[in-house]
């Protein structure tokens, strides 16, 4: 069956015919591709067509699609079963793996996803605090706990569903939020919601409105007013960890979190999610302490070992690191030059492997920027660079990730991809 007939019969079978929203293809128009399987820096789909690959599974493969030392981890590993609902070594080396690589964990908890991750680790800055409420950033996501989906950036900005229904006014009313970048707004925030707020929770780089950057100054400052009232600082590094630096954006800007959540590429691109940090906060959760967090599947072996692999290819090689920033210097040059060359003053965010090209004249410091947008032109823009076989995150609102797989060929290939689509959807 081609993509679109498999789209056809999936939407039969499956809301919306895909298992996650911005899957669908719905802000970018089209039907969406169905991959049959990617190795390296390719994707290919069931139509036998190659894509040269940016979204990299939104994230996990740093190392490119089918790395070798982790499909050979999972290898060994199916051997010995897929599940015990026990503890096992493998646990153990890797929460001392990442409390070595991530400065700010001195504790860490697997779970199964990025969600599970940041509703854990809420309910874990409550029960530390006793306090209720939470700050998140407008256009920052942090999964689909329901604490979240208020000003909610990725899928549920693309879909335009920021407030979905379902989530009660109860919930809702204990999420603040404030414009990313936006001291003064938290400041105001936690003056006015004195003692009553239990953690900030932000995306340290963004890559769910596209790619936004902290301002100077930002992160430090949030830092401090999270000091200044007894607020849990979490960074959100489900997008960031193990990507920006190996101890991720944390390391990358030297600002410490009080707790940090990670996700996917904790697993190699297998389901995992993790959060962790301070001792003392960390033995509140059960059965160390009070607070209840659980998961059958929490620490899969075979999710384990792939992990496993991942994560000790990226503390062993620091070049991967060098080479991821050098890929994107290289990438986000050449679409600088096009806009040049063609006149256009559209903004371009970028740090080391993480880049949005905005369709936007105005800088994207937050929500409102990002929403300046035109995404009808990107849906045009999408297609044209489909069309070439890159393969982009069907949305405006996302970042892009790169693999060390990228060859300064295939980047070439991307520049030159990117200056014939701008030609044709400019007109
Ligand atoms: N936090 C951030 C920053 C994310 O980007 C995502 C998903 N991309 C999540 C949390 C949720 O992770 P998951 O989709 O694995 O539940």
């Amino acid at each position: 069956m081609t993509s679109e007939q498999l789209f056809e019969k999936a939407k039969t079978l499956i809301p919306g015919g895909v298992n996650s929203p911005v899957r669908a293809f719905r802000s970018v128009g089209g039907n969406p591709l169905f991959i049959k399987s990617a190795k390296g820096p390719y994707l290919y789909d069931e139509d036998g067509r190659e894509y040269i690959e940016l979204i990299n599974s939104w994230g996990p493969m740093i190392l490119g699609h089918a790395f070798e030392p982790v499909e050979k981890a999972v290898a060994d590993a199916i051997q010995h079963s897929f599940s015990f609902g026990a503890p096992t070594r493998k646990e153990v080396e890797m929460a001392e793996l990442i409390v070595s690589m991530v400065p700010s964990v001195e504790m860490v908890r697997m779970v199964n996803s990025g969600t599970e991750a940041t509703m854990a680790a809420i309910r874990v800055a409550r029960g530390f605090t006793g306090r209720d409420k939470l700050i998140k950033f407008e256009g920052c996501y942090h999964g689909h706990g329901d604490s979240f989906l208020i000003a909610a950036g990725s899928g549920a900005m693309t879909m335009g569903i920021p407030d979905s229904p379902g989530v009660t006014k109860a919930t809702a009313a204990d999420t603040l939020t404030a414009p990313y970048n936006d001291l003064a707004a938290v400041e105001e925030l936690l003056l006015n919601n004195h003692n009553q707020v239990a953690a900030v929770i932000l995306e340290p780089v963004v890559g769910n409105m596209g790619c936004v950057l902290p301002e100077p100054g930002f992160l430090e400052g949030i830092r401090s007013l999270c000091d200044q009232h007894g607020v849990v600082l979490i960074f959100d590094e489900v997008m960031t960890g193990f990507r920006l630096a190996k101890g991720g954006a944390q390391e990358r800007f030297g600002i410490t979190p009080d707790l940090t959540t990670m996700g996917k590429i904790i697993g190699g691109g297998m389901p995992v999610g993790a959060y962790g940090g301070r001792a003392d906060i960390m033995r509140m959760v059960a059965p160390a302490g009070p607070v209840y967090q659980a998961g059958t599947l929490s620490g899969n072996p075979i999710a384990m070992s792939a992990g496993l692999a991942m994560l000790h290819h990226l503390n062993d090689h620091p070049e991967v690191y060098t080479r991821l920033d050098a890929i994107g210097d290289k990438l986000t040059a050449g679409f600088r030059q096009t806009l040049e060359k063609l006149g256009l003053a559209y903004t371009i965010n970028h740090i080391s492997s993480m880049f949005t090209l905005f369709m936007t004249e105005r800088p994207v410091i937050d929500f409102a920027g990002a929403k300046s947008c035109d995404t009808a032109l990107f849906g045009r823009y999408f297609h044209a660079m489909l069309d070439r076989g890159v393969y982009l995150a069907p949305s405006q609102f996302e970042s892009l990730f790169l693999s060390v797989a990228l060859t300064d060929d295939l980047v070439d290939r991307i520049i030159q991809a990117n200056d014939e689509s701008l030609r044709d959807v400019i007109g």
